[in-house]
C-alpha cells in the first residue's frame, strides 16, 4: 500500500491550500453568516477545483481520488460550507464522468466544473428514505421517448442553486433497490419547484433545501446510467463522497487543533500556569493522535478506489473514524479555549458547529458501522 502523494496529486493539494488562503479563509466569517459563497465558487471553478477528477477537456484537473481527499482536507480547513458545495458538485460531475453519454458529458461538464452552474445537486433523501435509500417513493414513469417523474426531495444540498441535479427515483416498484434509475433534472423543467431552506445549526453558507418534482417531464436522454442501474450510481457516488465527508472532518479538526494550540501559546505568554499544564498538553496530543490515524483511514480508502479496488468497507471506516476523531478534536477545542472558542464569531465555534452534521450526512455513523459489519460478515 502506498499512498504518500505523487508530485501531480501534490499540486492540487498545493492549488487547494492556495485558494484556500486567498479565497475561503478571508470570506469564511461572511460566508457563515449566511451568504452563499459565490466569489469562492467562481475562482474554484478557474482553477478546476470543482472537477478535481475530471477530464482537462472539460477544465478538470484529471486528479486521483487521493488528490480528492488532500484538496478537499485543504478547502473544509478554511471554510466548511464551501466544501460541501465543492464537494457535491465535484460527486455529481464524477458520476456524470462516470455513467453518462457523450451527449450529457458535453452538455454539463464543462459547465459544473467552470462554475458557470454554481453547483450540481444529489437527489437521494426522502421525507422517509434517509438512511434505508432504497425505499425511496419518488417515482418516473416512462411516457412515449420521456419520463414523469413526481415526488420529494429533502435536505438537498444546493438544490435551489445547481445547474443539474441527479434525482434518484424508482421506475419499478417490484424491485427494490434494483428498480432505481438515475436521472439529470435542470432547474427551468415545468413541475420542479425549490421548497423550504434549511434553518441548520452549522454550514451556514452552504444551501439546503426541499425539492418538490410534479409531472416533471424528463427525456430519456437525460437518463444517467442504465434502467435499474440508480442504486449502484448512487452507492458508487457515496463510496467517493464518504472519502471526501472524512477529508472535510479531518480539514475542520486540525483547524481546531491549530486554534487551540495558538490561544493555549498565547495564554502561556500570558500565564505560564494556564498555558502548560499537562491536562492541556495531553488532550492536545490526543486530538493529533486521532485525527491522524483516521486520515490514514481516509488515504487508504482514497487509494483503494485509485486502484479501483472495492472499498465500500474501507470507505465506511474512513468516515467514521475521521468524523468521530474531528468531532471529539471539535469539542476538545471548545473547552481547551474556553471562553475564546466559545465567542460566536470565533473559528473554533465555526469548525464546532459545522463539523456536527458530518457524522449525520451521507450516512450517519450508525449506517456506517452497519456497512463495515456487514462486510466482515460477507468475508470482505
Ligand atoms: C446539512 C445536510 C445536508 C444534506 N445533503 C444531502 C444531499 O445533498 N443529498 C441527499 O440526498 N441527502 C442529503 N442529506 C440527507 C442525509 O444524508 C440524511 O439526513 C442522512 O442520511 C440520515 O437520514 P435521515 O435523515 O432519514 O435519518 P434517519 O434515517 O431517520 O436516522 C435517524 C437516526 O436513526 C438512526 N438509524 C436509522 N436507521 C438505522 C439502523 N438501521 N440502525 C441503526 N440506527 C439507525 C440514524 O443513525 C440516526 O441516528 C443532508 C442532510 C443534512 C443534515
Amino acid at each position: 500500500m502506498q499512498f504518500e502523494p505523487g508530485a501531480a496529486d501534490q499540486h492540487i493539494a498545493d492549488l487547494a491550500r492556495a485558494a484556500a488562503r486567498d479565497h475561503l479563509t478571508p470570506r469564511a466569517a461572511r460566508t457563515d453568516a449566511g451568504i452563499f459563497p459565490r466569489e469562492n465558487i467562481a475562482a474554484l471553478g478557474q482553477l478546476g477545483l470543482l472537477g478535481i477528477k475530471i477530464d482537462p477537456t472539460f477544465g478538470g484537473l484529471d486528479g486521483s481520488n487521493l488528490a480528492y481527499v488532500l484538496a478537499i482536507r485543504e478547502l473544509a480547513g478554511a471554510c466548511a460550507s464551501t466544501t460541501v458545495t465543492v464537494a457535491v458538485t465535484n460527486m455529481v460531475a464524477d458520476m456524470i464522468a462516470r455513467f453518462g453519454t457523450d451527449e450529457q458529458k458535453q452538455r454539463h461538464l464543462a459547465k459544473l466544473v467552470s462554475g458557470e452552474y454554481l453547483a450540481g445537486s444529489f437527489a437521494l433523501s426522502e421525507p422517509s428514505a434517509g438512511s434505508d435509500a432504497a425505499s425511496l417513493q419518488t417515482r418516473a414513469e416512462r411516457r412515449g421517448d420521456d419520463w414523469v417523474l413526481n415526488g420529494n426531495k429533502l435536505w438537498i444540498t444546493s438544490g435551489d442553486v445547481a445547474g443539474v441535479t441527479l434525482v434518484m427515483a424508482k421506475t419499478d416498484a417490484n424491485k427494490g433497490s434494483r428498480g432505481i434509475t438515475a436521472f439529470l433534472t435542470e432547474p427551468g423543467m415545468p413541475g420542479f419547484s425549490v421548497g423550504r431552506h434549511e434553518d441548520k445549526l452549522g454550514l451556514l453558507g452552504s444551501s439546503t433545501v426541499s425539492l418538490a418534482f410534479e409531472d416533471v417531464v424528463v427525456p430519456d436522454s437525460a437518463r444517467l446510467g442504465a434502467l435499474g442501474q440508480g442504486f449502484e450510481v448512487a452507492m458508487t457516488a457515496l463510496d467517493g463522497g464518504r472519502c471526501g465527508i472524512g477529508a472535510q472532518a479531518i480539514g475542520m479538526g486540525y483547524t481546531a487543533l491549530r486554534e487551540t494550540s495558538r490561544i493555549l501559546t498565547a495564554r502561556a505568554a500570558r500565564d505560564k500556569a494556564l498555558g502548560t499544564e499537562q491536562n492541556a498538553l495531553f488532550r492536545l496530543a490526543d486530538m493529533a493522535l486521532r485525527l491522524d490515524a483516521a486520515w490514514l483511514l481516509v488515504q487508504r480508502a482514497a487509494w483503494l478506489r485509485d486502484q479501483g479496488k472495492k472499498m465500500t468497507k474501507e470507505a465506511a471506516m474512513a468516515k467514521v473514524a475521521a468524523t468521530e476523531a474531528a468531532n471529539f478534536a471539535c469539542q476538545t477545542a471548545m473547552q481547551l479555549a474556553g471562553p475564546d472558542a466559545f465567542d460566536a464569531g470565533s473559528t473554533i465555534a465555526r469548525v464546532w458547529r459545522d463539523v456536527r452534521v458530518s457524522r449525520i450526512y451521507e450516512g450517519t455513523s450508525e449506517i456506517q458501522r452497519l456497512v463495515i459489519a456487514r462486510s466482515l460478515a460477507a468475508g470482505l
